[in-house]
């Protein structure tokens, strides 16, 4: 069962003119979870990952039985205030405005090999960010890892003129 025909495309959410691609229905469906959680953790089954970061919070979701399945640790990156010890954050661009995620100090560690996963990539900027957050501890990011790439918006194309490996599960041209 091809992936992308379980993701749910909502017209005008959260705002006119956005097509929002809803994971939920891949998420609910057993042979998509499944098939989702397999084909990501059989691509670095010999990477050496030792952490599997996931952003916030759709990112959680598959982050966390991957690195189960991989024999790795889960770490997470939040939104402002939302993580109880010491943290350090990167403020990004939106759109419209600014935002920030955070990770705590101590996530990771010099020499880390780190997979990095979020649901979906658009502008890029929240990818971008936590990157930024991973290198500044000194882990070594062996891939950003989506379910989703949307390439028109370039996100995924500006992270890799960067330097940055990715993959995605699916994309929408
Ligand atoms: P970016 O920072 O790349 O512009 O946006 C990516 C972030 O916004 C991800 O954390 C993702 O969860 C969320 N996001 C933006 N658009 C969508 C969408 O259409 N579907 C889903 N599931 N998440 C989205």
């Amino acid at each position: 069962m091809p992936i992308k025909s379980l993701i749910r495309t909502i017209a005008h959410y959260p705002r006119e003119g956005i097509m929002f691609r809803d994971i939920t229905t891949l998420l609910k469906d057993p042979t998509g979870l499944r098939t989702t959680i397999d084909q990501i953790t059989e691509r670095y089954r010999s990477e050496k990952i030792n952490k599997v970061v996931g952003i916030e919070s759709r990112g959680f979701i598959i982050a966390a039985p991957v690195a189960y399945a991989l024999g790795a640790g889960f770490v997470p990156v939040r939104k402002p205030g939302k993580l109880p010890a010491d943290t350090i954050g990167c403020d990004y661009q939106l759109e419209y405005g600014r935002d920030r995620i955070e990770i705590h100090v101590d996530a990771i560690e010099k020499n880390d090999r780190v997979l990095l996963i979020d649901d979906l990539i658009a502008t890029g900027g929240t990818m971008e960010a936590a990157i930024k957050l991973i290198e500044e501890m000194n882990g070594t990011v062996i891939e950003c890892c989506l379910v989703v790439d949307l390439p028109t918006i370039g996100g995924s194309k500006r992270l890799q003129q960067q330097g940055h490996k990715l993959f995605s599960l699916c994309r929408y041209d």
